[in-house]
């Protein structure tokens, strides 16, 4: 049975960076949509530069083109040992698509974690954010270094952390994006954690929750 995990949470709440080490620790594959949009925009395909525009005004990305990819990593043999989903779902429509996605692989209970963090708070990591402008690695937040530790790439803001594209993510992840906690808040292997702590004891306190939520589910 595979551990399947969506790291869920507001813009900066440092999911993505708990998704990465999670899912490295684990040997799970981690999905950040993200990410996987950044990648293609590098490419150039068409359907990535529509989704480039609006990325570059915070909107969302239509949900079509979002389950397409999801449904796409989620049914590869390389997530059947569990994953872990950064970024997805954001809409409840995305939410339901996930379910019967997750009906049709049949392999593992869902484990859902919200990573809470307050929203002056999340503007201001937002502004000080920094990725490799090579390999997408997020930056240490309170380094001062500018190339990326990992490959040497020039550290960069990310097109979409300006403070005006900040306040609309956070708008629009108020309106699309929160209702989805609500859509799995009532299920017994949800579960929220306090972000606005150091990143270690984040980690710890996940992976209790995690692993404690996952044995319930099996039991
Ligand atoms: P954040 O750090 O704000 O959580 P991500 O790197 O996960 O941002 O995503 C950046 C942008 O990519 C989003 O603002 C959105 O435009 C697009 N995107 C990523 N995942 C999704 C999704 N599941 N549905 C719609 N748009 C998405």
């Amino acid at each position: 049975m595979g551990l399947n995990v969506i790291m869920m949470g507001p813009p900066g709440a440092g999911k993505g960076t708990q998704a990465t080490r999670f899912a490295r620790e684990r040997g799970l594959l981690k999905i950040s949509t993200g990410d996987i949009l950044r990648d293609a925009i590098k490419d150039g395909t068409t359907v990535a530069m529509l989704a480039k525009t609006r990325m570059d005004r915070g909107e969302l990305v239509d949900d079509a083109t979002m389950i397409e990819i999801v449904r796409q990593r989620l049914t590869r043999q390389d997530a059947m040992c569990g994953f872990v989903l950064d970024g997805f779902p954001r809409t409840v429509f995305q939410a339901r698509a996930l379910d019967t996605i997750m009906e049709e692989r049949s392999n593992g209970p869902l484990v859902i974690v919200d990573v809470g963090v307050p929203e002056d708070e999340l503007v201001r990591r937002l502004a000080c954010r920094r990725i490799c402008s090579n390999c997408g690695t997020g930056a240490d937040p309170f380094g001062s270094a500018s190339t990326c530790k990992k490959c040497n790439g020039r550290l960069v803001q990310r097109t979409d952390d300006n403070k005006d594209v900040v306040l609309e993510r956070l708008k629009i992840y108020q309106s699309s994006t929160r209702p989805v906690l609500e859509y799995y808040r009532s299920r017994p292997t949800f579960r929220t954690v306090n972000g606005a702590q150091a990143p270690e004891i984040v980690a710890h306190e996940l992976d209790s929750m995690i692993d404690e939520a996952f044995k319930e589910a099996m039991a």
